[in-house]
């Protein structure tokens, strides 16, 4: 049977479906078995990332008595591996305005983003960067002792007749890494309390209102009811739903999974982005500032292909144009190697010392992936799976966002997202490179300042003992299931198919299969073998519990992919080669009931409008060219 998403029916109450979560002490043998510790806080975040520690000691410094929950330890988020730089308009280069980047970022999102947060980020980036480089972080530095900033994918001076701006603040190509230990020392020096090692299985709802997480500690095996006015997610992406991708192994989409459960919508998550080069066959991501420094991309006749696709802009382009035409070269044929499936990087023309400088990481990574020394061979890239456009829906302000009624939209209180998880929306269709690093620690600091501004230190923190007993019920179900596959077996099936019939260009049969499929496996889900049965580090439930985060998140994914009758951004159907603005400049807001699969979407408005029309004239959609 081939199943095809619908429109949510008009008129009904919203959310469409039921949540997962009913505020019942019935279930008192579930919580018999599993003795849980109960906390109260002012504010809970959950993810220890760029995001998550950016917001978290600024609660902390706001007086916010705040507890950090990470499955990871802080300094391991995928944000450590953030290589190319963080985009801010700092001018050291050359005559530089966030006027520019603004103008930019709409148009990278092909009019998608949001302009009010486009506005807010753009206009903030400066103090962003500056904040980072006095908290710690070694920039890298032009001869005069200033940031030294280089040329990233996208980016241009006065408005597109300028040239290429360089506005990517790098260290090195290690500028998550840094970042990610700078601000890490300033939770620490803040005294923040962390729960390290706490998988957080599930938001806690009253009714509408969000009161708390609970959460599982992996390293003694037991449950903990985190209650709080205040929950912030910044659980970053889910790339884990493709095979081949850039995040880390823990990239699964635990947050918008736990939003969706809480029967709150999604954003825009049909718009998954590609990055033109990862390295073939390992999916390790060589950032886009090898390019930036003068790096480009060949086919197998030696030709700079990027020329005939993007005069302008050539190799630098934005990702989604470069990913595109990457494809179109070795489906036309002219892809290098054996098999012709992939494309060469070429670096091995520039100075020794660049090299050496400026990407030392990428050297070491294409030495240990590729088998490749970059001062004398090309490196084999393909487009691989980098980054997630869609996510939580919030304002400028980090506030989630639901809908009451088809097209109207409601705050949700003591809600918040920020960083990858949430989309806010900047990026809209296409991100451009180095402004999600950006996106952290400006949406991080805007959900503390907030919550700084809307609630008040020390308020009383209601504890309801009936609640998270429905997310026992399905940790202790995994937990004993005794099916006939194992967790990476459908996981494996999963990632294949999202690879598959969801891959760089997209076909309405393609897409409709893939929709069949993925909602199969979404209930494939009951029939998982989980072999060790303990609650210590038992990385098999781990796994089964982040499995089944993905395919919440996989199946809106492909369901909006296949809704979406036109190419926008990251979105490319070659079946709707046009972008479709009349009809399509919306955002999507997939809705899922998690208990049966099934998907629906509303719609909101894109908000054209800065936050000062003066100050920031908004960009008026035109065709997008580079
Ligand atoms: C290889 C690579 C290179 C990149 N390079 C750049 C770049 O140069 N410039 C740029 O701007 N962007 C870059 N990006 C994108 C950018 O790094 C990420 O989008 C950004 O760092 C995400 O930060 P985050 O804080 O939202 O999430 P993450 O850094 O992914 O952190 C997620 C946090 O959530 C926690 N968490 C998740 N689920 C749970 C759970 N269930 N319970 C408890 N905790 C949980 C994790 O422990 C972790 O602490 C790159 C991405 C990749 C993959």
């Amino acid at each position: 049977m081939i199943r095809l998403p619908s429109l949510c029916r008009n008129s009904i109450v919203f959310p469409p479906f039921k949540r997962l979560f009913s505020s019942s002490c019935d279930k008192d043998n579930i919580a018999a078995k599993y003795p849980i510790v109960n906390h109260q806080y002012d504010c809970v975040v959950v993810g220890a990332g760029g995001a998550g520690l950016r917001a978290t000691y600024g609660l902390v410094k706001h007086g916010f008595n705040t507890a950090c929950l990470t499955k990871l330890f802080p300094t391991r988020s995928h944000t450590v591996a953030a290589q190319g730089g963080i985009n801010a308009a700092l001018s050291h280069a050359e005559d530089d305005c966030w006027l520019f980047h603004h103008y930019d970022t709409v148009k990278g999102s092909d009019w998608l983003g949001d302009q009010n947060a486009i506005h807010f980020m753009t206009k903030d980036a400066p103090r962003a960067v500056l904040e980072l480089e006095n908290i710690g972080v070694p920039f890298s530095r032009f001869e005069d002792g200033k940031i030294y900033q280089r040329a990233f994918g996208g980016q241009s001076l006065k408005f597109g007749e300028g040239g290429i701006a360089h506005r990517t603040n790098a260290a090195a190509d290690g500028t998550g890494h840094y970042m990610l230990h700078a601000l890490y020392g300033q939770a620490v020096k803040y005294n923040c309390k962390f729960f390290i090692e706490y998988f957080v299985l599930d938001l806690l709802m009253k009714e509408d209102k969000p009161v708390g997480v609970i959460a599982w500690n992996l390293e003694d095996g037991t449950i903990h009811r985190f209650f709080a006015n205040n929950v912030v997610i910044a659980t970053g992406g889910y790339e884990r739903t493709y095979f081949s991708c850039t995040a880390a192994h823990t990239s699964t989409g635990d947050g918008t999974a736990m939003v969706t459960r809480a029967g709150l919508p999604l954003q825009d998550v049909e718009f998954m982005q590609f990055h033109p080069t990862g390295v073939y066959g390992a999916g390790v991501l060589i950032t886009e500032g090898a390019r930036g420094e003068g790096g480009y991309i060949l086919n197998n006749k030696g030709e700079r292909f990027m020329e005939k696709y993007a005069p302008k802009a050539k190799d630098l382009a934005s990702r989604d144009v470069v990913s595109r035409s990457e494809t179109i070269e070795i489906m036309e044929g002219r892809g290098c190697g054996p098999d012709g499936e992939y494309v060469h990087l070429q670096l091995s023309h520039l100075p020794k010392e660049v090299i050496i400088k400026k990407l030392p990481g990428i050297r070491q990574s294409a030495a240990d992936f590729a088998g490749v020394d970059i001062l004398k061979e090309p490196i084999p890239i393909i487009p691989t799976l980098h980054y997630c456009m869609g996510g939580i829906p919030t304002n400028y302000k980090g506030q989630v966002i639901t809908q009451v009624a088809p097209g109207k939209d409601q705050v949700v209180p003591g809600l918040y997202a920020c960083g990858e998880a949430a989309c806010v929306s900047v990026h809209g269709a296409n991100r451009l490179g180095a402004n999600s690093l950006l996106e952290t620690v400006v949406f991080g600091k805007a959900v503390a300042d907030t919550i700084a501004n809307t609630s008040v230190p020390g308020e009383p923190v209601e504890m309801d003992e009936c609640l998270g007993m429905v997310t026992l019920e399905n940790f202790d179900k995994l937990r004993h299931q005794d099916g006939r596959q194992s967790v990476g077996q459908l996981r494996l099936k999963l990632q294949k198919t999202m690879q598959k019939h969801a891959a760089v260009f997209r076909i309405q049969d393609l897409l409709a299969e893939g929709c069949t499929i993925v909602s199969d496996l979404y209930c494939e889900m009951g029939e998982v073998k989980v072999t060790d049965r303990g609650l210590i580090w038992n990385s098999d439930l781990l796994e089964a519990l982040e499995l089944q985060n993905l395919l919440v998140n996989s199946v809106q994914s492909i369901y909006a992919m296949e809704q979406r009758k036109e190419s926008r951004g990251a979105h490319a159907r070659d079946d709707f080669k046009k972008t479709f603005d009349e009809h399509w400049r919306k955002h999507t807001l997939s809705w899922m009931d998690v208990e049966t699969g099934e998907v629906c979407f509303t719609f909101r408005s894109v908000i054209d409008c800065t936050l000062d029309e003066d100050e920031c004239p908004s960009v008026p959609p035109k065709i997008r060219t580079y």
